[in-house]
């Protein structure tokens, strides 16, 4: 589906408010669950603070940041759930030359395993930093989260949306952004002016309202203009990844010439098949 022009308001989207999120985490338990991902050996007050683990991994699709700050002398927590944007116009799909990442109607980007060959483009084109490595294999694919699409397909809300008991609410992206820019009006004193996901990266299919800057939550500054059209730009300026796309282009462009070629050979063998049947000898 990438590369059309499709209109996804009528798709699935998450509006995370994170004015009501409590830090409880249950989202990422409750995708942990779904997903059968196994636990990660996390240390407490390491690094950047309370959140755990401490960054987003192949066994870890979605993560609760955690940061304080001072409101009226009092200290307070903002949090931040990262995980797979769904951007309308995916920068890991236009970038995937085995066509792995989809965009599909309902929402999620998918991505399948079955045709990916470990390229790692799409780790670099993703402005989010989503796609991780499967570092521990012997032949690493990427992961990333799924937006349960399987889920979704059977009618239901994805898992970290269900476990949520008062942030997350998930619905058709036209209304959850009605209903962020209503909460916006009700309560101004209570939100930023903003909500992200909007138009950042083209749009997106998951949006968040803050409290904060959403800088000071970590939230990524992205351009409003879909990024597939600046990916192989700036894939072009990193000079490892050049090399990289260079050499994985020219192997693709190999296989593909090998997959031609023996298509070729197998439908010259059979019409040789057929002939020789017809005139009683050797073609081939
Ligand atoms: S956030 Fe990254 S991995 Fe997710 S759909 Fe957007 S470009 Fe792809
Ligand atoms: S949508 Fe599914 S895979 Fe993605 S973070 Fe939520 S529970 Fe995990
Ligand atoms: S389940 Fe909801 S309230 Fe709990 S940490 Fe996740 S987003 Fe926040």
């Amino acid at each position: 589906m990438s590369g059309e022009k499709t209109d996804f308001n009528s798709s699935g989207a998450f509006l995370i408010d994170m004015t009501k999120c409590t830090g409880c985490r249950g989202c990422q338990v409750a995708c942990k669950q779904w997903n059968q991902l196994k636990a990660e050996n996390t240390k407490f007050f390491n690094g950047e603070g309370y959140q755990n683990p401490p960054a987003m991994s192949e066994h870890t699709f979605t993560r609760i940041k955690f940061r304080d700050y001072q409101k009226n002398g009092q200290n307070e927590f903002a949090f931040y759930k990262e995980m797979c944007m769904h951007c309308n116009d995916p920068a890991c799909a236009s970038v995937c030359p085995v066509g792995a990442f989809n965009k599909t109607k309902e929402g999620p980007v998918v991505y399948d395993t079955k045709r990916c060959i470990g390229c790692r483009f799409c780790m670099v084109a993703c402005p989010f930093g989503v796609p991780k490595y499967e570092w521990s294999k012997a032949f690493p694919l990427v992961k990333k989260c799924t937006g349960c699409y399987s889920r979704i397909r059977a009618g239901h809300k994805p898992a970290c949306a269900t476990a949520c008991p008062s942030a997350i609410t998930y619905g058709p992206r036209a209304d959850m952004l009605k209903e962020a820019e209503r909460r916006i009006a009700a309560r101004p004193e209570r939100y930023l002016n903003k909500i992200y996901g909007k138009e950042e990266a083209g749009g997106t299919s998951v949006i968040y309202l803050t409290a904060l800057p959403f800088d000071e939550l970590g939230f990524k500054q992205v351009t409003k203009r879909p990024l597939p059209s600046y990916t192989w730009q700036a894939l072009r300026l990193v000079p490892g990844v050049f090399l990289t796309v260079g050499g994985s282009l020219s192997l693709l462009s190999w296989f593909t010439h090998r997959k031609d070629r023996l298509k070729k050979e197998e439908e010259q063998r059979q019409a040789c098949k057929h002939q020789t049947k017809e005139d009683h000898h050797d073609c081939c």
